[in-house]
Parts: structure tokens; C-alpha cells; sequence
């Protein structure tokens, strides 16, 4: 059988290039807006608490904690047959965004939510760069 190729992200959606810009540089940067400073996720043109357009692309801290998980053992996506079973994980960042992401450098049954979390960045092609995230060491 034919691998099938993994879906990655648009680079040339404008709204998104931003991020995988960021990320590629081994940056986490979200959209803070200018107005009210709300933090958002995910991208969009106009800040969804004050409508205000635009926002400025922002480092984030680079801690998170894990707000919700669920590990994967069916293939839902044949290009992922092989990572079968996996972790999705939804991590809180600190600025209050969260984003789904996989969790990586720990054995499937130690994830815990409220685990403390940082960005690592994973290059999956020349071009695309995807963030995921692994426990701290001391849990900071
Ligand atoms: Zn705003």
C-alpha cells in the first residue's frame, strides 16, 4: 500500500503564514492585540474581544500546562498509520490561548493533565516546522 502523504499547514495563507514563519525560527508567536492585548488562538484578522483588526505577532513565554489530552490508537488519518497509538493534547498557554499539539518525550501513560509544558520544534519538511510540545524537567 501507498503512503499517504501527512497534510501539513498552507504556508502562503496569510492570515496563518505568520505562525509557521515563527515557528520555522523556533518562535512561538500568537497575535496579541494592540487595543485590548488579548492573546489569541487561533489566527485571525480582527481580535475576537474587541474586533480591533490587525494584532502584533508576539513571543510567547514558552510554558503551558496541559488542559486536556487523549490518546489515539484507531487510524483516523491513514498518513499517521504508523505513529498509531499517539497523543493529542490540548496545552493552556500562560498569555491564555490553548492549542491543540502532541506531546513528546514522555510515555503515554505518565501524561497528566496539569503537567507543566514548553514548545519544541519539530521540522517536517524544508519548509514546515511543527510545534509540540514536552514536559519541564521540574515541572516549573
Ligand atoms: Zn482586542
Amino acid at each position: 500500500m501507498a503512503e499517504t502523504a501527512r497534510l501539513l499547514p498552507d504556508l502562503d495563507d496569510p492570515v496563518t503564514a505568520p505562525f509557521w514563519k515563527a515557528a520555522r525560527a523556533h518562535e512561538l508567536r500568537f497575535q496579541k492585540c494592540a487595543r485590548c492585548s488579548y492573546v489569541r488562538w487561533p489566527p485571525s484578522p480582527v481580535c475576537p474581544n474587541c474586533l480591533e483588526p490587525g494584532g502584533e505577532w508576539t513571543q510567547m513565554s514558552g510554558t503551558g500546562t496541559i488542559w486536556s489530552f487523549g490518546i489515539y490508537d484507531h487510524v483516523y488519518d491513514p498518513s499517521l498509520r504508523g505513529a498509531i497509538p499517539y497523543n493529542v493534547t490540548l496545552v493552556e498557554l500562560d498569555e491564555g490561548p490553548r492549542l491543540i499539539t502532541n506531546l513528546v518525550g514522555v510515555e503515554l501513560d505518565a501524561i497528566r493533565i496539569g503537567m507543566r509544558v514548553t514548545p519544541v520544534f519539530e521540522a517536517v519538511s524544508d519548509a514546515v516546522t511543527l510545534v509540540k510540545f514536552r514536559p519541564l524537567a521540574d515541572g516549573q
